[in-house]
């Protein structure tokens, strides 16, 4: 039975609409707009925001200009703003725009580590290294996404002891920040308590966070899930957007509206004002030229005053 007493006072939510959301619009989006993105999520309270990544704009050309989004965003003290690297070089171009935290990415599996980065897990390691030790140099903290960590759309279900081992591995490094992410829209509620509750008992020094895609409906069942197994960090995407153009099949992100509006009903803080945030979704459905699939979105926030059956608000 869910009972408010289990649930945890507070959860941080990592925006990361500005880079895994945009990274797979088909249209580029000029720098002002993603600078008045990411502000727009920094003035709705948005605690942890995935800014951009450096990687070669010849890939990606919608994260093109990546240090001059870096610079020009409005930095407010206590919010973090993380740039993700592909690589050493990628590191070194980011390091020199100050992002307050480096993400780097490997797969749970072979496959699609070669599919995206186009080698092995190992070899991805073998540049996190080198990565930790530059970031070291400027004192900025390096984290992790293992994607694919629930699911590969080409091995199938990933064993919990192999995300475990490549967590330890990295923790080893002293990457102890490590995102688990769904890339394919695969976990259901039951494997994410598993996982939460195999990193306690076998993994206790890395600090969790999960992300979801919502190619099956199940990203919000499985944020819950993983609130209640004890997480207390996820990142979502405003408006739902994003996926991964290297991923078959990807889906967009759990959508940061959903999540938090789930979330508040609950009682559960994350020091987001949902109308601020909802005022960022408009400005995002604008640049994107699309209607963004956020449930919370379509259908507005509360529609009865806060009190009304449902837990207090914020
Ligand atoms: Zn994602």
């Amino acid at each position: 039975m869910l009972e408010r007493a289990d649930l945890p006072e507070r959860v941080e939510i990592k925006d990361v609409s500005p880079r895994d959301g945009l990274q797979f619009e088909p249209n580029v989006v000029s720098v002002d707009d993603r600078v008045h993105l990411v502000d727009s999520l920094t003035a709705a309270g948005v605690p942890h925001i995935e800014v951009t990544s450096f990687v070669s704009p010849k890939w990606l050309p919608q994260m093109g200009d990546a240090e001059t989004v870096m610079t020009r965003i409005e930095r407010k003290p206590g919010v973090t703003y993380a740039a993700l690297v592909p690589n050493p070089k990628g590191a070194e171009r980011a390091l020199a725009a100050k992002p307050d935290e480096l993400m780097v990415f490997v797969s749970a599996s072979e496959t699609h580590n070669y599919k995206n980065v186009h080698c092995s897990v190992s070899e991805s390691l073998g540049g996190f290294h080198r990565i930790c030790e530059m970031a070291r140099g400027e004192a900025v903290p390096v984290t992790a996404v293992i994607v694919t960590a629930f699911g590969c759309p080409y091995e199938g279900r990933v064993p919990i002891h192999a995300v475990l081992d490549l967590a330890v591995r990295l923790e080893s490094m002293g990457i102890a920040d490590i995102t688990l992410g769904d890339t394919v829209g695969v976990a259901n509620p039951l494997q994410v308590a598993e996982m939460v509750k195999a990193f306690r008992l076998n993994a206790s020094m890395v600090r969790v966070g999960l992300h979801f895609h919502d190619n099956r409906g199940t990203a919000l069942t499985n944020l819950l899930a993983g609130v209640i197994s004890g997480c207390t960090r996820f990142e979502t995407a405003l408006g739902g957007i994003g996926g991964s153009p290297f991923s078959p099949g990807a889906g967009g992100n759990l959508a940061t509206e959903d999540a938090v509006y789930c979330l508040q009903e609950m009682g559960i803080k994350t020091g987001i004002d949902l109308d601020r945030l909802m005022e960022a979704s408009r400005f995002l459905e604008k640049i994107v030229g699309h209607p963004v699939p956020s449930r919370v979105y379509r259908s507005g926030g509360r529609m009865v005053p806060a009190g009304y059956g449902g837990s207090a608000r914020e």
